[in-house]
């Protein structure tokens, strides 16, 4: 899937209009549009914003072009896997068993 399908699915999927995602990622409704259309992709922080709002990762919004993989058990991450920020940013480099809330999740074997 290319990016302006993807926007558009999650877009659709979650119930908003052009002008609610808009408003909720800091643009306009025709910056919207324009993703829809393929004419622009998204810039990396909206990405980033898309992320978090939509709880995919970047990946998946670029029409997943490479297989994410967590760097530090190394399990394929599918998006429900994905760990988050404290923010509640996705981290697609690790899953959510590994890291959450912006931390490790194993502690020091001491
Ligand atoms: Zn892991």
């Amino acid at each position: 899937m290319n990016t302006k399908d993807v926007i558009l699915e999650l877009r659709t999927k979650n119930g908003m209009s052009q002008d609610e995602l808009a408003e909720k990622v800091f643009v306009t409704r025709q910056a919207v549009s324009r993703w829809e259309n393929g004419e622009t992709v998204p810039n990396t922080e909206t990405l980033k914003l898309l992320s978090k709002l939509f709880g995919v990762s970047i990946n998946t919004l670029l029409g997943a072009p490479r297989q994410l993989v967590c760097q530090c058990c190394g399990m394929p991450l599918e998006d429900e896997m994905i760990s988050r920020e404290k923010d509640g940013t996705p981290n697609e480099n690790y899953c959510k068993w590994c890291y959450a809330d912006g931390a490790f999740t194993f502690s020091d074997p001491d």
